[in-house]
């Protein structure tokens, strides 16, 4: 059904591409992987590249791209691999992709395709704030698609149930997070788009129809 199967998923937060390759792993069973997962995988089996990236967060160091690369590109060539990937966040820096570009080339792997979730920033912003909760029971609503039936009360508790924001899904905190993507991953969507394997998603339309495009575009 499908003739892409190594897939990196780029995209800023909020356009979904989480969402979408939760989704697309139903299909196309192959395995999700973010970076998060491999360090923690890594860290945990106390590996020797786990053992050095290890080194660097207990120092406060950022780990260097060459490790996260290595991280990366050793998790490919494992055997749930061989039919394909969906790699989730990575590469994160112009640095990355290259480092990438040529760690592929030495293991013998290739990308199928790039899928870029596009959206505008306005839209971005909307749904990193979108959660709310309730600070009597943690019950979190969605502003936009889950809201408490009475404005700033939770269903449950009533009055006494207030309704707020955690810090982490604030406007500052997303804003921050939309800079940060702008400065540091969005410039590999023209590192990307000329590769020939470039495939753009508009995402600021229903779930079904993005994810019927995106089936589409891996044929
Ligand atoms: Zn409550």
């Amino acid at each position: 059904m499908f003739s892409k199967k190594n897939l990196v998923f780029l995209g800023p937060p909020g356009a979904g591409k989480g969402t979408f390759a939760k989704m697309l792993v139903k299909d196309l069973p192959v395995p999700h992987i973010s970076t998060g997962d491999i360090f923690r995988h890594e860290i945990k089996n106390e590996t020797p590249l786990g053992l050095k990236a290890k080194e660097c967060v207990e120092s406060g160091q950022l780990v260097p791209d060459e490790l996260v690369t290595d991280m990366v590109v050793s998790r490919l060539g494992q055997d749930d691999c061989d039919n394909g990937f969906i790699l989730d966040g990575f590469p994160r820096t112009l640095n990355q992709a290259d480092l990438l570009k040529v760690a592929l080339v030495e293991s013998g792997k290739v990308l199928d395709a790039i899928v870029s979730f596009e959206c505008g920033e306005e839209a971005l912003l909307e749904r990193l704030t979108a959660r709310i909760m309730c600070r009597k029971c943690g019950t979190s609503y969605n502003k936009l698609f889950a809201a408490p039936k009475v404005e700033g009360q939770c269903d449950d508790c009533g009055p006494e149930g207030e309704i707020y924001q955690r810090k982490d899904d604030s406007l500052e905190t997303a804003t921050d997070r939309l800079k940060v993507y702008n400065e540091q991953t969005a410039p590999l969507v023209d590192f990307y788009k000329d590769s020939g394997f470039f495939i753009a998603l508009a995402c600021e339309r229903g779930m079904d129809e993005i994810y019927v495009d995106l089936k589409d575009a891996l044929k």
